[in-house]
């Protein structure tokens, strides 16, 4: 699930400049003494990672990194000593306080495409890096998806499986049951499926409202992300927290911006 090193000194830390860590009173006199924990890093948000076909249409080219910019990102996270961890992970010292490497970086991936076990994963494994995939158990075995094997495979091996719904509808758009339904229903299948926690959510599209925050908060989430851009996870925000959008024409200066945070020009990703 880490990569390694993954016990830096707290000066590390520190020198790091990316882990803010603020302690204050923040929960109800009950819980007096309690930590919250703020953290400063990128979770990079990718869909497809895989050449243009003459028949993808705008929407998805721009959802596509091609593979060779892709493990030009790679390689530059390794020699810039970026340390990757899963979002599960960064949750837990959200959630219970902790340490993380230093320079980390989450790379999460939406939707659970089939280029995700063919080009993705195996550059993973063989920089020994570590991803988080959100995933709609009800699209695998689809064409263009994964299969439910393919999945276990990546589980086995160190990548952190989360959820992005059953069937990935607006879940702004569909009955308060059927919100309810997708919500659940794809941590519950991962979980007796693959075995795994499945602790972290992510909203298709990014659509979300008051109702949805509250159901994920009860099907046993600790934590959802959006597509929303920033760098800062708050514990009080964190069925909401942003991510960092990396664009298919991303200069590796502009990769390092969007991870440092100091990008001028902020995107959003509506998708
Ligand atoms: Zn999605």
């Amino acid at each position: 699930m880490s990569s390694k090193p993954s016990r830096p000194s707290s000066r590390a830390l520190l020198i790091s400049g990316l882990v803010t860590v603020l302690v204050g009173a923040w929960l109800p006199a009950s819980a007096q003494g309690a930590r919250i924990y703020t953290l400063r890093l990128p979770v990079l948000v990718m869909h497809h990672v895989k050449w243009d076909k003459p028949g993808d249409d705008v929407t998805e080219r721009g959802l596509t990194i091609h593979p060779t910019q892709f493990r030009q990102e790679l390689t530059f996270l390794s020699s810039h000593r970026y340390h990757t961890v899963s979002a599960a992970r960064v949750i837990r010292v959200l959630a219970h306080g902790g340490r993380l490497p230093g320079r980390p970086v989450v790379l999460s991936f939406d939707d659970g495409y089939a280029d995700m076990y063919r080009t993705v994963y195996p550059a993973l494994r063989a920089r020994h890096m570590t991803a988080t995939f959100f995933i709609c158990p009800g699209l695998l075995g689809k064409p263009r998806y994964m299969n439910w094997g393919q999945v276990r495979t990546m589980a086995r091996h160190g990548m952190d499986i989360e959820a992005h719904t059953l069937t990935h509808p607006d879940l702004t758009a569909v009955t308060p049951a059927q919100a309810r339904n997708e919500i659940a229903g794809s941590r519950a299948a991962l979980r007796r499926r693959l075995h795994v926690p499945v602790t972290v959510f992510a909203y298709p599209y990014g659509a979300f409202n008051a109702a949805i925050l509250g159901d994920v908060r009860r099907a046993g989430y600790l934590a959802a992300f959006t597509t929303q851009q920033g760098w800062r996870l708050s514990r009080a925000s964190r069925y909401a927290l942003p991510r960092v959008y990396i664009d298919r024409d991303d200069s590796l200066t502009q990769f390092a911006a969007r991870l440092s945070g100091n990008l001028q020009v902020v995107e959003q990703d509506p998708t």
